[in-house]
């Protein structure tokens, strides 16, 4: 069945954390992390509705002003994430250039810039190009809990781990999708078309069940249309099936902490995004950089029960030898080398 969304790394393993999450039935994305981003093409930068970035270390957020200078005149919002201080980290890149004429802009451009505190509680500014990117204030707002974000189909959350500095963490959670039951649909006399989307929707945003959903399709014979309830139709054709589960986890320390942490957010998660900067027998360069060996990142993803491990940022230091880097996260991840523990 046709999952949601398409993640993918920005860059290979050796280039700057990033990962790009594309919806498949929407031009639309999500982006974790702002380091060099130049690969992706201005038109797949167009499709970001939301940005969260880990940390500002320049190898995640350098990339902002590429990203400020595609959109800018073309795109109309954004909504940027990120840990403490973060209002203040956009604020000063905007400073950083004059615009003087960007009011005249057809398209403006409003930035809606959102900071966790290690407190919990939720900040936030606007950044408007109309206003030659002055900043605005908004209302605190606070997360119920570790949700950072939630729309009718997925929601985001963020922990803070340790990399000396607070990092977050995050999962992207697709809320449990409808799987269509076509031979229900065939003894209902139905056929498929745009309206299931439709129907989906009204179901996962809890829309009333009086609410009228317009049936059309077409086949030999024909165009149909007939108008159903949502209750209609909602108990007879759709199955519920678990969302799918990914993580994003870079920068931390191997810490009781930061394992611990992981664990809560991440349990079970279908596919694990992770760093795994250094070889295990480096791991007191590791230590000393406040990140993970690969070794360690494969005993988090075992830990926390993941499906599927994909490493990245990979220190140049290994350069030409990512197969030694994926063998020992994915020995440590399988359990095969558990008795080295
Ligand atoms: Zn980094
Ligand atoms: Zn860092």
């Amino acid at each position: 069945m046709r999952r949601l969304f398409e993640p993918r790394l920005v860059n290979d393993a050796f280039g700057d954390p990033g990962l790009y999450v594309d919806f498949h039935d929407e031009r639309r994305a999500l982006l974790f992390d702002l380091g060099d981003i130049t690969v992706l093409p201005p038109r797949k930068l167009m499709r970001l509705s939301h940005v969260f970035v880990t940390h500002t270390h320049m190898d995640h957020f350098s990339g902002f002003d590429h990203l400020l200078r595609v959109v800018l005149g073309r795109k109309a919002a954004i909504e940027l994430f990120g840990g403490p201080g973060f209002i203040a980290s956009v604020e000063h890149k905007l400073r950083a250039y004059t615009w003087n004429v960007v009011h005249r802009y057809e398209i403006g451009l409003a930035l809606d810039v959102r900071e966790i505190g290690m407190d919990g509680i939720g900040r936030r500014a606007r950044f408007s190009s109309r206003t030659a990117f002055e900043r605005e204030g908004y209302a605190p707002f606070e997360p119920t809990g570790d949700i950072l974000h939630e729309e009718a189909t997925f929601r985001l959350r963020g922990r803070f781990v340790d990399h000396d500095v607070p990092c977050l963490s995050f999962l992207i959670e697709e809320k449990a999708r409808l799987k269509v039951d076509k031979l229900r649909l065939t003894q209902l006399g139905l056929g498929t078309g745009p309206w299931l989307r439709e129907l989906k929707h009204a179901v996962l945003s809890g829309a009333p069940q009086t609410d009228p959903i317009e049936v059309q399709w077409r086949d030999a014979s024909g165009v149909h249309a007939v108008t159903r309830e949502v209750a209609e139709l909602r108990d007879v054709i759709l199955d519920v099936v678990p969302g799918q589960r990914i993580g994003y986890v870079t920068d931390l320390r191997y810490t009781d902490a930061n394992v611990q942490t992981l664990a809560q957010l991440l349990a079970d998660v279908d596919l694990l995004f992770i760093e795994s900067v250094f070889l295990d027998q480096d791991s007191a360069q590791a230590a000393r950089k406040n990140h993970l060996t690969a070794h360690q990142a494969g005993l988090i993803a075992r830990r926390v029960g993941a499906r599927a491990v994909v490493p990245f940022h990979f220190s140049p230091r290994y350069d030409g030898r990512p197969a030694e880097l994926i063998a020992q996260v994915q020995a440590a991840w399988s359990g095969a080398d558990r008795q080295a523990d």
